[in-house]
């Protein structure tokens, strides 16, 4: 017999390139998704890469969709020499309603079916308040916050409101405790959780759940990289963490995998924190921070 594991917090192995994992051990039932379409924006990078890969090791097919079709592209061909399953990538901007339909209208006509929708893309950066432009406040609800309502609308008139279905959207835990140089994007995803709840409330009669997942410092992402991952794992600060480490995007991935699958077929409303205990203890230094970003450490690199 196996060797039993308890739930430790021990991280899966990942990889922290966009590529798939080349060793994978299944948790869940393999068959757990099997013949179900999930249509994940977002999909050809980071967090919604793993997304896809697990679903698809999951008997899933996907959609991947974000604006660079070069990009979803090769990712799509990573994806399916992976796990054997279909995936479509398609170029979508969540911020034009009209590109979302024609994806979702070809996702359609592809596959039949859409079960699932993950609302992953997003845009983030850091900046204090004080020197963030009007435009790049905008910029951010407009891909996060709206980008998240248009495709859950379209996904809903186009199959969800007939058929049911299940949304996960990817949030974040900013605004809990007004994360400095984050109001942007703080506020952007708890606007988020408020639609998550007003949209399972009017979409519960048709068989819609609808839930977010909160994610804390996500390794081999470019969230990570942009906001600070390295800066904070040198300075010591993931130790302040209950679970003492940074979480892994297959770590996200489980959790949405859960919140996609029928083994939540209960949870509606709610968001799944997935941060190891993050957001409890860790600094929310303004002057560090304020430091950090004026050293220029802040651009993508
Ligand atoms: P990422 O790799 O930059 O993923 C963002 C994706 O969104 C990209 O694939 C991008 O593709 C797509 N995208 C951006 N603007 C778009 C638009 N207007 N229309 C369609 N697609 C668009 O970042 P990530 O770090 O994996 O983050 C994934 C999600 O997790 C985000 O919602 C993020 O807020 C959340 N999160 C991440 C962390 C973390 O530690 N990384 C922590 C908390 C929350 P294109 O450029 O091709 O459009």
């Amino acid at each position: 017999a196996a060797m039993a594991e308890p739930a430790a917090p021990r991280a899966p192995p990942d990889l922290d390139t966009d590529d798939c994992l080349g060793e994978y051990r299944h948790l869940f039932s393999p068959d757990i998704l099997a013949g179900q379409v999930a249509f994940i924006t977002g999909g050809g990078s980071g967090i919604g890469f793993r997304i896809a890969e697990i679903f698809m090791r999951h008997g899933c097919h996907t959609v991947i969709a974000s604006r660079n079709l070069q990009r979803v592209s090769e990712a799509s061909k990573k994806l399916v020499a992976a796990t054997g399953q279909q995936c479509l990538p398609l170029s979508i901007d969540v911020r034009q309603p009209q590109s979302i339909v024609a994806a979702v209208e070809q996702a359609l006509k592809e596959f039949g079916r859409i079960d699932i929708l993950v609302n992953n893309a997003a845009g983030n950066f850091l900046c204090p308040a004080s020197s963030l432009s009007f435009n790049a406040f905008k910029t951010v609800i407009d891909i996060d916050t709206i980008g998240t309502f248009n495709t859950s609308k379209v996904l809903f008139e186009k199959y969800f409101r007939d058929h049911g279905g299940v949304i996960v959207n990817i949030t974040a835990t900013l605004s809990y405790r007004g994360q400095a140089l984050q109001v942007h994007a703080g506020s952007a995803k708890a606007a988020i959780d408020a639609m998550t709840r007003h949209l399972a409330v009017e979409w519960g009669p048709n068989k819609i759940r609808v839930n977010s997942l909160a994610p804390g410092p996500i390794t081999g992402t470019e969230g990570y990289r942009r906001l600070g991952g390295k800066f904070a794992k040198e300075a010591n600060q993931f130790e302040m963490i209950p679970l003492q480490r940074a979480g892994n995007k297959t770590e996200v991935a489980h959790s949405t995998l859960y919140l996609a699958s029928p083994l939540s077929s209960y949870v509606t409303g709610t968001t799944l924190v997935v941060d190891g205990g993050s957001w409890l203890t860790s600094a929310n230094n303004f002057p560090a921070m304020l430091g950090f970003w004026a050293a220029g450490a802040n651009t993508n690199q």
